[in-house]
């Protein structure tokens, strides 16, 4: 059985970076802080350059939100209780997946990936509304 790791998907990467501001914090190319987005990426995996200035613990929290959009991409939507958590910091990784997952192209069934995004935020609200009743 092959250990390789799926292949990096350069799109969620880009728009996880851009979520982070990472081409305004950390990239050294002039054109990516002025677009704020880091459009050169390393052909060989597919990272975006930007990547390569953070430190190690800067990058694991790249990885943690890039996988969780990753998720949201494939997955919101498809009958499993992910993105369903109503409080606290996986609230709070969701929300901020989905956001990115939403600006990503080729998004799995389209209709029905945004039909789930409305019908979760109207879950959250209703959590929320409860939340501050109590
Ligand atoms: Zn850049």
């Amino acid at each position: 059985m092959s250990s390789r790791k799926p292949p990096f998907d350069t799109d969620i990467a880009t728009h996880t970076a851009e979520a982070m501001a990472l081409p305004q914090m950390v990239c050294r190319r002039r054109g990516c802080r002025r677009r704020r987005r880091c459009r050169r990426y390393f052909t060989a995996t597919g990272e975006p350059c930007c990547l390569s200035n953070l430190d190690p613990a800067q990058r694991a929290i790249f990885d943690r939100i890039y996988l969780a959009a990753h998720l949201a991409k494939h997955f919101l939507g498809s009958d499993s209780d992910m993105f369903e958590t109503k409080r606290g910091p996986q609230r709070l990784l969701d929300d901020l997946a989905i956001a990115i997952a939403r600006n990503v192209q080729n998004r799995w069934f389209r209709a029905g990936w945004d039909t789930a995004r409305r019908a979760r935020e109207k879950r959250m609200a209703a959590a929320d509304r409860l939340a501050c009743e109590d």
